[in-house]
Formats: C-alpha cells, sequence, structure tokens
C-alpha cells in the first residue's frame, strides 16, 4: 500500500509583506520545532514579494519548512510585463507553485488550457504544481461537480507525462467554501477527491494515483481538519484565511495531536 505523506500548505493570497512574512515563518518554525513534524509536511505559499526573504530564513536556519508561489507564467521569458517564470521560481528554490486558483480563474480568467500550459511550465523547471481544481455552487447544486472538477482536472495535464503527474498535488477547491467559512462536509470533499484519483488512474495508471497527493481546501481550521484528514482519498490540505494566523495553522498541521 503506498503511503502518501500529508501536506499542509498555507496560502497566504495578498498578504503579508517581505517583514511580515519572515516573522510569520520563524513562528512557525519555532512552534514546530519542539517535536517531530516530519510526518506532516508543511508548506507555505506566499506573495512573490516575499520568497526571498523566506528562502533566505529556511536556508539560514536549515528549517523543514518548504515555500512556494501562488502562481506562474506559462512563459520561460520574454515581453509578458508583469509576469514571474518558473525559471525565476527555481532560481529562489521554491518546491511548490499553485496553478489554476479560483480566485485566478474567476478574477484573471485562467482557463483549463492556460493551467495546462502553466503546470508544464512548472514541472519543466522543477517546481511542483499544486494544480486547484473544484466547482463553483451552481454547479454543485445542478449535481455536477464530480463532472465539472474532472474536466479540470484533465484539461490541465493533456499531454503532461506520467513521470511528472506522478509528483503533482492536486488540490480540490469547491468554490462555495473559500473563505467563505462553508466548510466541504468530509463526505462530500472525499466523494470528489476519490473521484479525481480515479480519474488520476483512467488516463494513466492506479500505481499512479495511489501516490498522488490530493487535498482538500475551503475553510479548513484546526476545528475541522481533524474529520477532513480521517477520509481515505484526502491526503492534506491548502489553508487560505486560517493560513495567517501562525497559531492555527500549527494547530491545523498538528491535526493528529
Ligand atoms: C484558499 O485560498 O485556497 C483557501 C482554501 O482559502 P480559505 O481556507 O480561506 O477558504
Amino acid at each position: 500500500m503506498t503511503t502518501r505523506t500529508p501536506l499542509m500548505a498555507g496560502n497566504w493570497k495578498m498578504n503579508l509583506n517581505h517583514l511580515e512574512a519572515i516573522a510569520h515563518v520563524q513562528k512557525l518554525a519555532f512552534a514546530l520545532a519542539d517535536k517531530d513534524y516530519e510526518a506532516v509536511e508543511v508548506a507555505v505559499l506566499a506573495p512573490f514579494t516575499d520568497l526571498r526573504s523566506v528562502q533566505t530564513l529556511v536556508d539560514g536556519d536549515k528549517l523543514k519548512i518548504k515555500y512556494g508561489a501562488q502562481d506562474v507564467s506559462a512563459h520561460d521569458s520574454g515581453a509578458y510585463t508583469g509576469e514571474i517564470s518558473a525559471p525565476m521560481l527555481a532560481k529562489l528554490k521554491c518546491t511548490y507553485v499553485t496553478v489554476g486558483h479560483s480566485e485566478r480563474r474567476q478574477y484573471h480568467n485562467e482557463t483549463d488550457e492556460l493551467c495546462n500550459a502553466k503546470v508544464k511550465a512548472a514541472f519543466k523547471h522543477g517546481l511542483t504544481p499544486i494544480l486547484c481544481v473544484g466547482e463553483e455552487l451552481d454547479v454543485r447544486e445542478a449535481g455536477n461537480h464530480v463532472t465539472h472538477t474532472l474536466a479540470q482536472v484533465e484539461g490541465a495535464l493533456k499531454d503532461v507525462p506520467a513521470e511528472q503527474v506522478e509528483s503533482i498535488v492536486v488540490a480540490y477547491e469547491p468554490v462555495w467554501a473559500i473563505g467563505t467559512g462553508k466548510v466541504c462536509g468530509a463526505d462530500d470533499a472525499q466523494e470528489v477527491c476519490a473521484a479525481i484519483r480515479g480519474k488520476l488512474a483512467e488516463l494513466y495508471s492506479q500505481e499512479l494515483a495511489d501516490q498522488v497527493r490530493i487535498q482538500y481546501g475551503g475553510s479548513v481550521k484546526s476545528g475541522n481538519v481533524a474529520e477532513i484528514m480521517a477520509k481515505p482519498d484526502i491526503d492534506g490540505a491548502l489553508i487560505g484565511g486560517a493560513s495567517l494566523d501562525a497559531d492555527e495553522f500549527v494547530k491545523i498541521v498538528r491535526f493528529r495531536d
């Protein structure tokens, strides 16, 4: 049986300047240093302007916390004003980058096709994409949440080879549960996460599907994380608002305590 190390990733969104980022990561490192938290991988997904500071801190203090960005350009370089490329993120030793977060899809019109290009750009430069997928409220109410989410997975992975996909992280984030306080029921989250694993098995192989980590995201807090993490196809969480409170984020990371 494959064992998947849970990944708890904090998506800071557009919060914390580089000085606040340093203080925040120091707090996390201190709170997590007194016990073995290797059974859970911890990552912070910071604004671009924070990454160099986070890198210096993580490298200097040999912290086990991983870090990454919240978006990446589909292009490696060139006349794309305002964009940040995968080679730039790789140079900062980022491990992860989120692709297709619903806020990018909603406010920046990101399509599955663009997500596909971003996934490819990330893998090409050794970054691990955290591919965000999930349905809006009307889609769920119409009962089409599984079909909708699986189409996003398939679209984003078009022509991405198995040897890359085996290391991807997929985050199931129902849009109606993001930042709203409305958490998706653990059984409902499990239903979609299991379907995502099934889709990966269909597109690639069962072996690959068993290896891929699938996170749940949407109003995760210390009070609901244990129930979510008890589900067999949920291998971690993508945490937005609650990740900005270091004490709360640490409690989420220590969901087993
Ligand atoms: C997110 O930003 O991916 C997220 C899940 O946000 P929140 O935890 O605030 O719902």
